[in-house]
């Protein structure tokens, strides 16, 4: 057999990042994207660029593939099955991405699967939105979610009354409301699956979000007992297998005052809380998802260093990252530096920095500093 190629939809860092593990298996991406100036049709060769949700375009593209998987969760489920009923292998499954897609159906999947979340239903409209907060113990404030088609933050509100809650009904989408967890920390359990059955765990991982995006990620999670990473790590690969799901798996968490800890959400894909695997571990998540939806045996996923911490580069006012890299290079030959090829724009991932060693404090400073000094938010 030949070397096979993995279709990959999006052109995102993802993407770029899953192509980049490819090459040293000799396995060849192909992309459909948006654009020749996407962060992944910068590196790949074969792409397909058009619209991921025209049918004739995703058969164009699928062509040829062994196995067509994402780098977004946005693509069509009725359009992936035509191309199930076809012949293409998609993996994940849409049966399991559909949870991916939408808030409310994941809530409801969970639920009848007993794991722990917050409270949370759907919600018809802002007075509704206030009999919810009256139902439970926490009251206001209140998270409201549209079900689809959020990321990064965008399609989540907080809000502390009744008038606050009429935004989030604007888009016309159905919207889930949440209680707002008192959490002490986000945590993320990242498992990869094949189709056969072989699963791997990676380390639960600590993740700290601002405004609703990634910045920081600390592998393994720092003073997380054994018994609580254990629970993470198997609720996580319950979840995989109950779901059926193929390739990467993050699984958000919020870990609570009293030590328990509860279900944010599911993305089926590599993920921002993996980062860290490209430098920090034996095999990264983006290599393990290639293996996965090729179904070949999964790489080992434990970490190279005992503490391993990523930084994501945002766009700050200060275009010119490039520029920074003598400093960053001249005081950390250990950092590691994974830029996107992205324009810079206020607040956006461009990239982003790890760090590994022995020191905990010692590595997260060095890997901070990278980030704000790439930034431009220090300059020395
Ligand atoms: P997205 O799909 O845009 O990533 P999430 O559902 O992950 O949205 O929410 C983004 C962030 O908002 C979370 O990482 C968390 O910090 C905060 N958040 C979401 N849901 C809740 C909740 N029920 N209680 C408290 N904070 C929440």
């Amino acid at each position: 057999m030949t070397f096979p190629v993995v279709g990959i939809i999006g052109g995102g860092q993802l993407a770029r990042m899953a192509h980049q593990a490819a090459i040293p298996l000799g396995i060849r991406t192909r992309l459909l994207a948006d654009t020749p100036q996407d962060s992944a049709s910068l590196v790949v060769n074969d792409v397909v660029l058009g619209d991921y949700r025209d049918l004739d375009t995703l058969r164009r593209f699928a062509a040829g593939c062994e196995v067509v998987t994402f780098d977004h969760e946005h693509v069509p489920l009725d359009h992936l099955r035509t191309l199930q009923a076809e012949g293409v292998a998609v993996r994940p499954d849409p049966d399991a991405l559909m949870y991916a897609q939408d808030k409310g159906l994941m809530r409801a999947r969970l639920d009848a699967l007993g794991v722990p979340c917050p409270r949370h239903r759907l919600v018809a409209d802002p007075a509704d939105v206030a009999a919810f907060a009256a139902e439970g113990p926490e009251g206001w404030p209140v998270v409201l979610k549209t079900t689809r088609g959020g990321y990064d933050g965008k399609g989540v509100w907080v809000v502390r009354n009744e008038a606050e809650a009429a935004e989030p009904f604007r888009a016309g989408v159905p919207v889930l409301a949440e209680e707002k967890v008192d959490f002490v920390r986000e945590l993320a359990a990242d498992v990869v699956r094949s189709p056969h059955g072989q699963a791997v765990a990676y380390p639960v991982v600590e993740s700290l979000q601002k405004n609703g995006i990634c910045h920081e990620v600390t592998a393994p999670a720092p003073d997380l007992g054994a018994d609580l990473a254990a629970e993470a790590q198997a609720l996580a690969l319950r979840i995989a297998g109950e779901l059926d799901i193929t390739g990467h798996l993050a699984v958000e968490l919020f870990e609570t005052r009293d030590g328990r800890i509860l279900v944010n959400e599911l993305a089926m894909r590599p993920h921002n809380s993996g980062h860290w695997s490209i430098d920090g571990a034996v095999t990264s998540q983006f290599e393990n998802h290639l293996r996965a939806v090729l179904d070949l045996p999964l790489g080992d996923p434990r970490p190279r260093a005992r503490w391993t911490v990523m930084v994501n580069v945002l766009g700050g006012d200060y275009p010119d990252m490039y520029h920074a890299y003598l400093h960053c290079m001249a005081r950390d030959p250990g950092l590691r530096v994974h830029m996107y090829g992205k324009d810079v724009k206020p607040g956006r991932k461009v990239g982003h920095v790890t760090v590994f060693g022995d020191d905990l404090d010692d590595v997260r400073e060095r890997a901070r500093h990278a980030a704000a000094y790439l930034r431009g938010d220090i300059t020395e």
